[in-house]
């Protein structure tokens, strides 16, 4: 029997639910006959879905579908260009084991997935009424992510009774299955959870993103958005105010609350030019942050003056072409660092800026000064005459 799942599900727990149901005798020994190779069975950003849809789901969903729908690529996605994001997405299902480094947003860090899997015990009594079996949700599994959007509830992630967190990996349960070291049914919330605006807002921008409709995140956009909020402004007092955002007590108080440490150049360079080195939860909640400051007029501005700046380097391009010659020393010297194809794209069109949000300043860097040097002088001019 195919299982049914709610929007939302993970892959995991879908493969577990199919364990569970008695399509397969376990994870561990149906994921090689499923993906021909050795697969996390998390499988979190939708590797070789394909596969997972035609052999495990035998078609009912595409492997599209379910990187859409049920990994956590359409929220990472929401910050790359569509470009690059379909690119990601390609690489997924054709298996490349590398992409999602390749590919995660470039000039963020951090943790991105808790090791110990949570749970809403509100979901699971829904998905226990509807499906009769319940499903681990991918927006959970986010380590910066502590309650559900959709229950406004802490997350679960160990046993009530003896405090053993939940299993992970292979020995990864389905959601509300008893302790395996206890056999206890309740379970605890994360500790210290702390309700604020900033945490409400960021599981809402999450949420859409899941459903590709937070364009404020998108590299372009994200980068009017700062500058329409924050421009001219004191960095010092901006930083005081998203500390209230999340009521955090101090810098260390924010880096508890958001999971990573907070490097304060780079939140400082993101405040004032839209483009620092930081982790991607800093840069997520920044953005959100960013967004209500403006409101809804001022997101709307951002993303126009995205969509104008986009006409007018497709203009400048069908004038302004570098020699095949150095578009190929550029593409090597991508290969060569393992950079998305679209950087070399950014590049020869004179979007420095755009290059050095997509992955980082010294990266672009290091790329221009690993050409030739003949190349790297006529790059050099073509920047300058282009002011
Ligand atoms: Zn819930
Ligand atoms: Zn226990």
């Amino acid at each position: 029997m195919i299982p049914n799942f709610p929007a939302g599900a993970t892959i995991g727990a879908i493969h577990a639910s199919c364990v569970h149901m008695g399509r397969f005798v376990s994870v561990a020994k149906s994921a090689p006959n499923i993906y021909g190779m050795r697969t996390d069975p998390a499988n979190r950003f939708g590797l070789m879905a394909d596969a997972f849809a035609n052999t495990a789901l035998e078609g009912t969903i595409t492997g599209d579908e379910l990187i859409e729908c049920h990994t956590a690529l359409p929220i990472f996605g929401s910050l790359l260009t569509p470009e690059s994001r379909a690119l990601w997405k390609a690489a997924q299902l054709a298996g490349d084991t590398n992409a999602w480094m390749r590919y995660f947003p470039p000039n963020t860090s951090g943790n991105i997935f808790a090791e110990t899997p949570r749970m809403c015990s509100s979901c699971v009594d829904e998905d226990v009424a509807r499906f009769g079996v319940p499903y681990w949700r991918v927006q959970h599994q986010l380590s910066w992510v502590a309650s559900c959007h959709d229950h406004g509830q802490a997350l679960h992630d160990r046993c009530e009774e003896c405090g053993a967190p939940f299993p992970h990996g292979l020995k990864m349960l389905i959601p509300g299955s008893s302790c395996v070291a206890c056999k206890s049914t309740r379970t605890r919330p994360l500790e210290a959870v702390t309700p604020s605006s900033g945490r409400t807002a960021l599981e809402g921008v999450l949420a859409r993103a899941f459903r590709s409709q937070a364009p404020e995140l998108a590299p372009e956009v994200r980068v009017h958005l700062l500058r329409e909020a924050f421009a001219g402004k004191d960095a010092a007092a901006i930083v005081k105010r998203f500390m209230a955002f999340w009521r955090a007590k101090g810098m260390t108080g924010l880096e508890r609350t958001l999971g990573c440490a907070i490097p304060q150049k780079g939140l400082t360079r993101l405040i004032a030019s839209g483009a620092g080195q930081v982790p991607v939860a800093v840069l997520l909640s920044l953005v959100t942050f960013a967004a209500l400051e403006v409101g809804e007029k001022g997101v709307a501005k951002a993303i126009d003056l995205a969509r104008e700046q986009e006409a007018r380097l497709l203009r400048a391009d069908a004038d302004t072409r570098h020699s095949d010659v150095l578009s190929e020393a550029l593409a090597a010297q991508a290969r060569a660092l393992s950079m998305p194809p679209e950087v070399v794209e950014l590049l020869l069109r004179d979007d420095l800026s755009g290059a050095y949000i997509l992955v980082g300043g010294l990266n672009v860097a290091s790329m221009v000064d690993r050409l030739p040097a003949q190349h790297r002088s006529a790059f050099r001019f073509a920047l300058r005459s282009q002011g």
